[in-house]
């Protein structure tokens, strides 16, 4: 008989998105199988089928009974700003009584007071926060994560982050991309000189050092301008990093419209993209990375273009956007708020914080899927079917969750 390290049986109703990325998501090409089982090898999904054939067709070292229980691939959380020291809890305060963002900066808060505390952490510091943060997604289901840099806003200090990034992989029991984000212009910089600095000299040294996979702007209003963002993208694109942009969050300048034309995987945000650029992102195969956590952060902020998106067919993905300004860790949390937030159905939320958000990141052959050759990443839920996610929400729901074929959490 086959060996198998690990056979999860009895599953009442397992989400596969075995046929890949959903721009159109419905139950029929969801790849849903009731009374499943899945086998595991060496870190990898060997088999999925009837519960009964999979149990008995393997000898298992370890067997995982979910006790007719929803099981989904595991949670890929593609924005993450984990890589900062200190917090700004006051601000929450200034915010709810209506103070504008620009009050708080002109107080010494905001980006620039997370900046001052992180550059003066010391790098063991850093990866001990990382990794805490790090785990803490994991046991909520987050199987994969990616990890951006932006607190150091200077050269060597953003080098130092990828080097703390590089330093969590192996350690991290999750899957990590490390993204190297051109988050604000340092505080008095002249942005242009400071985007073509970062451009020249970081991007290519982060490439050829294998620091980053990918390059990421933040392209709005009060951080860089479409042709400063413009000048970092392609940088990053001909030193072979992949691309992804924060656009359209806090004013459209035509950062979505600019970036459309470069090659990028992700368009994050997008709470002020006009409708009509949905098209877009839907003939390039853009995926629209939302965060509705943040949403809710900005206290005032307008919603994307949910409806366009959908009608034009573009990719839907979720993110925590984890950040000192967005203290939320777990993209469980904007997979829970995502129908109230958002609009999307529970399973339209599911693809986006699974396959959907894999394909951003250019993984979804890797994660976001139950399938023979896929990391076993498979998260077990508290949950009959996929409708109680959101539905019974506010606090972790998962049960189970196993991650490269390590059970990193068993709860009954
Ligand atoms: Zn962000």
């Amino acid at each position: 008989m086959p060996r198998a390290d690990i056979v999860v049986y009895n599953i009442g109703e397992l989400v596969t998105f075995m046929d890949g990325p959903l721009a159109r998501v419905s139950e029929e090409r969801a790849g849903i199988v009731r009374e499943a089982g899945v086998a595991i090898r060496s870190g990898r999904i060997i088999d999925v089928g009837p519960s009964g054939r999979i149990r008995s067709s393997y000898d298992a070292e370890t067997s995982i009974n979910a006790e007719d229980r929803l099981a989904t691939p595991g949670l890929v959380d593609p924005h993450t700003h984990p890589v900062f020291d200190g917090s700004r809890e006051d601000e929450l305060t200034l915010k709810v009584q209506g103070v504008p963002y620009s009050e708080i900066l002109r107080r010494g808060g905001g980006i620039y007071r997370t900046v001052r505390r992180t550059v003066s952490a010391s790098t063991s510091r850093l990866l001990e926060l990382l990794l805490e943060r790090l785990e803490l997604m994991l046991r909520a289901g987050t199987t994969t994560v990616e990890v951006k840099t932006g607190y150091g806003l200077d050269l060597d200090e953003e080098l130092r982050h990828l080097e703390v990034v590089r330093a969590a992989f192996g350690k991290a029991r999750q899957l990590v991309v490390p993204t190297l984000l051109a988050h604000v212009p340092p505080q008095g910089a002249d942005a242009r000189a400071y985007a073509r600095e970062f451009a020249s000299t970081l991007v290519p040294e982060a490439a050829s050092r294998g620091l980053a996979t990918y390059v990421d702007v933040f392209c709005d209003r009060g951080a860089f301008g479409v042709e400063e963002s413009r000048l970092i993208l392609e940088a990053g694109l001909r030193s072979g990093l992949r691309a992804r942009i924060h656009a359209d969050q806090l004013a459209y300048i035509g950062c979505s419209e600019m970036a459309a034309g470069l090659g990028v995987d992700s368009m994050d945000h997008l709470e002020r993209m006009p409708p009509e650029n949905a098209k877009l992102l839907a003939s390039r195969g853009i995926v629209a990375v939302l965060t509705p956590t943040s949403i809710l952060s900005m206290i005032d902020s307008p919603r994307p273009p949910v409806e366009a998106l959908r009608e034009a067919g573009v990719f839907i993905a979720l993110a925590s956007d984890y950040n000192p300004n967005n203290m939320t860790p777990l993209v469980q949390t904007a997979l829970q708020l995502a129908p109230y937030v958002l609009g999307l159905t529970q399973l339209e939320a599911l693809a986006a914080s699974t396959v959907n958000a894999a394909r951003s990141l250019g993984l979804d052959n890797v994660v976001g899927r139950i399938a023979p050759g896929m990391r076993a990443d498979i998260v077990v839920w508290d949950a009959e079917n996929h409708k109680w996610l959101g539905y019974y929400w506010g606090f972790d729901l998962s049960l189970k969750v196993v991650a490269g074929g390590e059970i990193v959490k068993d709860s009954e």
